[in-house]
């Protein structure tokens, strides 16, 4: 598709024009998807990322604007280099043939478009993972089924009030609810494969703020309430204060080890399943280099 008259394809509803490489919405990019990294990724969930990696796909943009965005060099200054949906389709073929254990796609809401132009090219024979904010619309989602395996959303709010001050989303946590709900009636329950990777599914990851501990824990008791152990949670303790988190005092530092595990502890009351970390992964030394360097091969081969 060259250009969309009318881009609605984010619950921002933005609806304006986009070119190839223009776009005026929330999001400021065009159709042609911008790529900051392609290849294995070996910090995500154990049964994501295995001991072969995850074969990531970062792409530049988001739909929404975290003040504290870790990728900030992708998502708000946008690096990266654009590719054609049948360099996307490459990427999962070369990807596969290093070996990894899964494509994922990393924050391509605003390019939904080319992601499903590339798999009427190439449908990857290991399991696609997409790896979001959790700001979608379920129509967008609707047009994954059957193309996505296992979806892996971040719940990043349950006040409304945080989600516009730090993400510009007023409405973040009811369509992040209603977007779940369409991922668990696509994947349906959590199913591995006999080495423990996960083959389908939804894991739910929740950010822990710092002095925003009685917020992670209401996106825990939402989560219990409507999906049960349907899902896993993974509780991530890796908050650095980046991008522009110095204009807010009070998610200006990491979060204390006390602050972790008193959510911990709440979906542990809770009888939830799923995944916490070592919070010596709060470190910028986690933080993926986006500078495209050995992406090349993946697009071109
Ligand atoms: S994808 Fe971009 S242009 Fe389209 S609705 Fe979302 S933010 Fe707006």
């Amino acid at each position: 598709m060259d250009t969309i008259e009318k881009c609605n394809a984010c619950p921002h509803h933005c609806g304006v024009k986009r070119t190839q490489l223009e776009g005026n919405g929330f999001c400021k990019m065009g159709l042609k998807p911008k790529v900051a990294r392609v290849g294995p990724h070996y910090w995500e969930e154990p049964c994501i990322s295995g001991n072969k990696g995850s074969g990531a796909i970062f792409f530049s943009g988001c739909t929404l604007k975290c003040v504290f965005c870790q990728n900030y060099e992708i998502s708000a200054n946008h690096v990266g280099v654009f590719i054609t949906p049948e360099q996307l389709a490459n990427c999962y073929r070369n990807l596969e043939r290093q070996g990894v254990h899964n494509i994922n796609l990393v924050s391509a809401s605003h390019f939904i478009e080319a992601i499903i132009e590339s798999f009427k090219i190439y449908r990857p024979k290991i399991p696609v993972l997409y790896n979001t904010s959790g700001y979608e619309t379920v129509e967008s989602l609707k047009r994954l089924e059957g193309y996505v395996d296992i979806y892996l959303p971040d719940f990043k709010f349950s006040d409304n009030r945080l989600a516009l001050k730090y993400s510009s989303a007023y409405n973040y946590s009811n369509v992040a609810l209603a977007a779940i709900k369409e991922m668990v009636r696509q994947t349906g329950d959590i199913t591995y494969d006999e080495n423990g990777i996960i083959q389908k599914g939804t894991i739910v990851r929740v950010l822990v703020l710092p002095n925003h501990t009685k917020d992670a824990m209401a996106v825990l008791s939402t989560i219990r309430a409507h999906f049960g152990s349907k899902v896993l949670v993974s509780i991530m303790g890796q908050y650095v204060p980046s991008g522009e988190a110095y204009k807010y005092e009070e998610i200006n530092r990491k979060i204390t080890e006390e602050e972790y595990d008193e959510v911990v502890d709440h979906a542990i009351d809770l009888d939830l399943d799923g995944f916490t970390q070592d919070l010596s992964a709060a470190d910028e030394e986690y933080i993926p280099n986006f500078d495209c360097s050995s992406s090349d091969y993946f697009f071109n081969t």
